[in-house]
């Protein structure tokens, strides 16, 4: 085999939207699963990815694959390029004022543990508060309990009203001078609700309080804009936009950025080194210790790329009309009850159904090539709020269409017609 000489790895956006489009280019979307073509019902958990993103990891892993920033030599500057512009496309994504307010990482997971062990050792103290929402994923909990634990601080749960949203007042009534940080999902990955993360932020600002937005399921169905919802710190992760795993981002402010210590050391990250000091590398580079996910990156901003060629308001108002018919078909199955406020919501589709565990009804579905998720979705507190230790998801990304959700109703009624 042949590679070609400097390959392109910026693609051209490719324009427009319809989900037939967008599902033409995606391969797993054709596969058949149990005899039955899939219906991927599992976009919470991660996404499929178009062929554009495969091949443009194919085409870096066998034509372009190089160390970056040093060796000086064609392929590294090709790769190193590349690598820049995926921080420049994922500062352009996020409306961030420069790419070098953007920190590449795994996932959001190790977005919000950065935050925690380098932002928060240094700015969260005995008697703080860091004030979490009930409804957060758990890598927005955990990491949080680990620095207050460390530092002798508070983690502080915001509760959920009964209808499932933030408790707006008991958020206002929480906050104080005390108060660090407020760490917020964009939309829940357990109720898809969107939070009101602008307002939330701008009261939490005027206590003086950072605030972390969890992007990882909004990124893919909302346009956003961190300058303007004012966010001190925004994660999301890479394989729910379509991208590679293993690659995600943190945007911080970058007066924040700046002030902030690297939380691993090593190559790639320092200016210069000698056994009596270290000069560590201007931010970003100085958070990113050894070698990167270079190829991640590239499919990254592949995806980006992918996703910024449609439309990306026909997309949220496709995904809203989705989701509302949703609702509508899954009203139809008896015993079927949905959990959270049914507005203002990214396609996040959680349920019970009576006589069936969620373990069960994923298996029937899987059986009819349907892939939805049965758990606690690792977000245990949001689902106690409804006295659930586990429940059924469907979530919905932009190739999905109705005859997708008129296939998991068809099989839904089927197994209620199985019961006793
Ligand atoms: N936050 C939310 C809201 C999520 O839905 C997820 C993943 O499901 C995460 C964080 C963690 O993302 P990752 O596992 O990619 O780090």
């Amino acid at each position: 085999a042949t590679a070609p000489e400097s390959p392109s790895l910026i693609p051209p956006p490719a324009g427009g939207f319809t989900p037939e489009a967008a599902r033409a280019d995606v391969p797993a979307l054709h596969r058949t699963v149990n005899g039955h073509p899939l219906v991927w019902l599992d976009n919470a958990a991660t996404t499929q990815k178009p062929r554009q993103v495969i091949e443009m990891l194919g085409t870096y892993y066998s034509a372009a694959n190089s160390n970056i920033h040093r060796g000086a030599h064609t392929m590294a500057r090709e790769a190193t390029e590349a690598y820049e512009a995926g921080r420049a496309a994922v500062a352009d994504f996020l409306g961030a004022p420069s790419p070098d307010s953007v920190v590449f990482v795994r996932g959001t997971t190790e977005a919000v543990n950065l935050v925690a062990q380098s932002w928060g050792r240094a700015h969260v103290g005995p008697g703080d508060d860091i004030l979490v929402p009930v409804l957060e994923h758990h890598s927005d909990i955990v990491p949080w309990q680990q620095l207050a634990a460390e530092r002798r601080a508070r983690v502080v749960p915001v509760p959920l009203t009964p209808e499932g949203t933030i408790d707006q007042d008991t958020f206002a009534d929480l906050l104080s001078y005390r108060t660090q940080l407020v760490a917020i999902s964009h939309a829940s990955n357990v109720l898809g609700t969107i939070s009101p993360v602008r307002e939330m932020t701008a009261l939490a600002h005027r206590y003086g309080a950072k605030v972390l937005v969890d992007g990882a399921q909004a990124v893919a169905h909302l346009p956003v804009d961190v300058t303007e919802l004012d966010a001190d710190f925004y994660a999301f992760s890479g394989h729910k936009i379509f991208g590679p795993t293993g690659i995600g981002a943190l945007y911080a402010k970058p007066e924040v950025l700046e002030t902030m210590r690297p939380w691993q050391g090593g190559g790639n990250m320092i200016e210069d080194v000698t056994f009596a000091r270290t000069a560590f590398a201007p931010v970003p580079h100085r958070f990113e210790a050894g070698t990167g996910h270079i190829g991640g990156v590239v499919g990254l901003l592949s995806a980006l790329n992918w996703l910024s060629g449609f439309d990306r308001e026909a997309v949220a108002a496709y995904e809203t009309a989705l989701t509302e018919y949703a609702h509508q078909a899954l009203g139809t199955v008896p015993g079927l009850e949905l959990i959270g406020p049914a507005a203002q919501k990214v396609g996040v589709l959680t349920f019970t159904l009576a006589g069936c565990t969620p373990e069960e009804t994923a298996a029937w579905l899987d059986n009819d090539g349907i892939a939805v998720r049965a758990g606690h979705h690792c977000a245990q507190p949001a689902l106690r709020h409804y006295n659930l230790e586990s429940a059924t998801r469907a979530s919905l990304a932009l190739y999905n269409t109705k005859e997708d959700l008129d296939q998991l109703t068809t099989s839904l009624l089927r197994l209620q017609d199985q019961q006793p």
